[in-house]
This record gives C-alpha cells, structure tokens and sequence, in this order.
C-alpha cells in the first residue's frame, strides 16, 4: 500500500456522478470506484436471469457480479436487483423524478432547503425537461406536453382523493425543445450516468479506479478498503474522507460489515404491482421507451400510494410477451394497440415495505417476510382504475402484473438522518461514530411520498459535493 487518497468515491451511478460534480467545481480531484470486467466473477455460469427488467436485457452478468462481489444471498422469490457495472441501476432507470420534496426525514429545514436549492441548479445547469413550481411559483420551468385526454386529470376541478402531477423527466433537453417528446434524442439526451460523465469531466478530474470494494476497516484516523481488480488481485487503498455512492444495497452492507452489525436491517421500498389500462383515445408517441408522463397521487398522510401513467412503447409489449408467452400469436394485434395501451407503475407508500437483510455466516442474506403485498397493491389499482373511468379515459376493463417483491428498484431508509440507532447519518451525511466516512445515496432517505426519488438522491449528493469540497483533508 503506497499512496494516501484525499477521497474516494464507491459507485459511478448518478449519485457518485453528482457529488463529482459539484466536489470538481473549483479544481480539486477525485477518485471513484467503479468495476468493469464481464467475465470475472461467476463466468462458469452463463445463464439468464429471469426477473430483470426488459431495459437489462443481456445484463445478467453485471447483475450476478453484484450478488458476488457483495457476498449477496437473495431468498428465493425475492426480486431485489443491483448491477456491479459503471453506472450501476442509474443506466436502466425509467426517466422520471418527483418534482416535489416533502419531508419525510429527520432533517433541519436548512439542509431541507439546501437540496431544494440543488435540485433547481441541478435543473438549470443540465436543461432537464419538465417544471418545478412550489406554491403557484415558478422555480424552474421547460415543459413537456402530454395527450390531451390526460389533459382533463391536471386541469379543472380540484380532486379530493387524487393529486396528478407531471414529473421531471431524465432528458437533457435538446436546443429548440418545446415541448414534444417525439422529437427528443433518447439516446444520446438520456439522463444516465455515461451521457452525464461526458458532460462534467472535461477538465479530466474525475479519475475512476477499475475495483470493486470487498470490504471497508478503520486504520487509525484512515480508512482502509479492501478491494479486488480486474485480474481477481486484492487490492488495499489508504483513504481519508470515503464517500458511499454504491445504491442502498451494496452501501448498507458495506457500512454493516465494518460497523459489525448483526442485527436484522429493514430494507424500506415502494413495492409495484404492473398494470395496463386500455385508452378510449389513441396516444401516438414514437419513443422507444416512454417515461411515466403523469402521476396520479393520493392525497392522505397515511397512504401515500401512486399510479403512473405511461403512454405504451415497444419494449412494454415485448416484456409483456416474455412474461405471458401464450400471447405471442396475438403479438401483431398487441403491437397495433400500442397506441392505446397506457402502462402504469401502482406503487405503495414506504409503510408496506417488506425487505429486510441480515448478516449470516458471512453472507448477507436479504428477505421478505409477509409477502402480502400484491393483495393491498390490487385494491389500490382498483381504485386508480376507478378514478380514470370516471374521467372516461379508459375503457372498463384493465390487467395486472405482480412482479414479486424487490421488483420497484427504488431501495431506501437503511442508514436515515439523525436517529438514535448505530446505522445513522447526521445533516451533513456523516455515518454517526465516524469522522470521515459519508453516505450519499438512497440509504439515508425516507421516501414515503416522493416515488421517483432520483433528483432529490443528485440533489443531495451535489449539496455534500459542494460540502466537502470546501472542507480541508
Ligand atoms: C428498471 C429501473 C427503473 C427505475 N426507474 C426509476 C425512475 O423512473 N425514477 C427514479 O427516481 N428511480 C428509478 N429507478 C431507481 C434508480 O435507478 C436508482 O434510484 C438509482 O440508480 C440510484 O443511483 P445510485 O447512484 O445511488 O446507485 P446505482 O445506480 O445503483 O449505482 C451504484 C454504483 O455502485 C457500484 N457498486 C456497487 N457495489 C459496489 C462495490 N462493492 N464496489 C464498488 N462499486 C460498487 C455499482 O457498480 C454502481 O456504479 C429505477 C431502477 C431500475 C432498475
């Protein structure tokens, strides 16, 4: 072991990418770390997973290098998915955020404004499409349009049960945008984590080490990290500020195992239940993978759950068909109602949650318990259903898809703002009983009525970019 690093960065996703970002601004340097190499771990087997996503089709491999290079056992059934890969889960996200933050954690209003600060600088800085208004006021604002029978759901009469909100979507917006997103270049404008590399690392500051970390030691007022490379060789960095950007998962257990907690740990997420809804009015949209355009909201502090709504594409068809193999006769009609199909993502409130991990023979085995989800899920749909027919936006009948639990993706609240508990982070992201090891992904967050929690997790990490930045080692 040569070298002190000043910092070091676990993760290359779109929270590491933001507290690059901002940590950058005036000339220092950073390092993080990122694994790429496809036929290390686990290559003896080659075969597909079945529970990806249809945007991780072929992606198996990064998948299974995250369950081994975490030490990873997933109980059978259990849908919890991470990608050991540059750009981890930020590659495949579905495009649209929240375009609110209410608090659901234990933070001063101060640091609650500061990230709402950064989200409205995140927007200005990267043209991201859609609007941030608070109270009537504008705060940021480059809209998208959206069918006109949705139309009827935002304007109009005020709704006692539902809120419906437009998202921010994951696109750089392209010169002369007004609005159509048939005329936005989704490969080359989607937010994701090469697309946003290229933009902030032209002075070149950001240094990415090819390793993956297996395990995090305290060396006296250092951090040691215990890593692999690319040739299977264990590697030891020296770090004096560490920043853990590795998505819920991989960071919870990373911080459990140099804490030597043992105790069982709640995973908090939003768990989904699929569903498709037939429009009374064809939606032409020519995107290859639409973002949610609409969220429709239920207005109650005790159940937060949502719909989103979701203009049908190509890839939901093919999906649907891989699930349901049955209906691969019917495809060409399925293709030709395309434009009449309106996908929907019904997510519950954090309350419902049910995945837990906890170290076990030095593995971390990661679990649900009830598995009573899909239940609560169908009632809710029902009731999204019910909403839309009453607006005579859809016709009367509709189909659901329960993809198991784990399946939403969005992990959460495992090391949350100030509590009394061991795994906790104060305002300024620092782990409780560390001087110098910070958390700046989802792990800290409590998103109960936000479901699309990406921009506040960028927020945040440039608000901690900025921080530490400013902060000597
Ligand atoms: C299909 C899908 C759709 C989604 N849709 C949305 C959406 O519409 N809106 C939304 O807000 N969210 C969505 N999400 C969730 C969103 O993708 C995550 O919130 C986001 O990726 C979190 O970013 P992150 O940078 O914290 O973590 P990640 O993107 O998971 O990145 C983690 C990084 O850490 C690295 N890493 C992990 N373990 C180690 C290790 N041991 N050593 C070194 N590196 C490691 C990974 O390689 C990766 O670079 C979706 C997710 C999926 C999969």
């Amino acid at each position: 072991m040569k070298k002190i690093l000043d910092i070091a960065v676990i993760g290359s996703g779109l929270a590491a990418l933001n507290f690059a970002d901002t940590y950058t601004n005036k000339g220092k340097k950073i390092n993080l770390i990122s694994f790429e190499n496809k036929d290390l771990i686990n290559s003896k087997n080659k075969n597909e997973l079945k529970f990806l996503p249809s945007q991780m089709k072929g992606k198996s491999i990064n998948v299974k290098n995250f369950f081994s290079a975490n030490s990873f056992e997933l109980q059978k059934g259990c849908k919890v998915l991470g990608s050991l890969e540059f750009g981890g889960l930020s590659n495949y996200w579905g495009l649209q955020m929240d375009n609110y933050f209410n608090k659901s954690q234990k933070i001063s209003s101060k640091t609650l404004k500061a990230i709402e600060n950064h989200l409205i600088k995140l927007l200005n800085k990267f043209q991201l499409i859609g609007s941030y208004v608070k109270k009537n006021k504008i705060l940021y604002k480059n809209d998208f349009h959206i069918p006109d029978q949705l139309n009827s759901l935002t304007l109009g009469k005020k709704n006692n049960y539902f809120n419906c909100e437009k998202p921010i979507l994951g696109f750089f917006s392209q010169k002369n945008f007004k609005g159509n997103l048939n005329h936005i270049n989704e490969e080359k404008n989607k937010l994701n984590s090469l697309n946003f590399l290229k933009k902030i690392n032209k002075n070149k500051r950001i240094n990415i080490l090819n390793l993956y970390v297996k395990k995090i030691l305290k060396n006296k007022k250092k951090i040691e990290l215990v890593c692999v490379d690319r040739n299977n060789n264990e590697k030891r960095l020296k770090v004096k500020k560490l920043v853990l950007a590795a998505g819920t998962i991989s960071t919870t257990k990373l911080i459990a195992d140099y804490l030597n907690f043992q105790s069982e740990i709640k995973v908090k997420h939003h768990p989904r239940l699929f569903s498709i809804f037939f429009s009374k009015k064809a939606i032409k949209s020519k995107m290859k993978f639409t973002p949610s355009i609409l969220q429709i909201i239920r207005k109650s502090n005790q159940d937060y759950f949502s719909a989103d709504l979701r203009p049908g594409n190509k890839m939901i068809t093919n999906s649907i068909e891989e699930f349901y193999p049955f209906i691969k006769p019917f495809k060409p009609i399925i293709n030709y109602l395309n434009h009449r199909i309106i996908f929907s993502n019904i997510l519950l409130d954090s309350k419902d949650s049910d995945i837990y991990m906890k170290k076990i023979n030095n593995k971390f085995r990661i679990y649900s318990k009830k598995f009573i989800m899909k239940k609560i899920l169908k009632k809710k749909n029902k009731k999204i259903y019910k909403f839309l027919l009453s607006k005579k936006i859809v016709y009367p009948f509709y189909y659901t898809h329960f993809p198991g639990p784990g399946a939403d993706y969005h992990y959460f609240g495992t090391i949350p703002f100030n509590t009394e508990k061991r795994l906790s982070v104060d305002d300024n992201c620092k782990l409780k009983g560390s001087s110098n090891i910070y958390v700046v992904d989802s792990s800290i967050f409590e998103f109960k009525k936000n479901k699309y929690p990406l921009g506040i997790v960028m927020a945040n990490a440039r608000r901690m970019g900025s921080i530490l930045s400013k902060i000597k080692t």
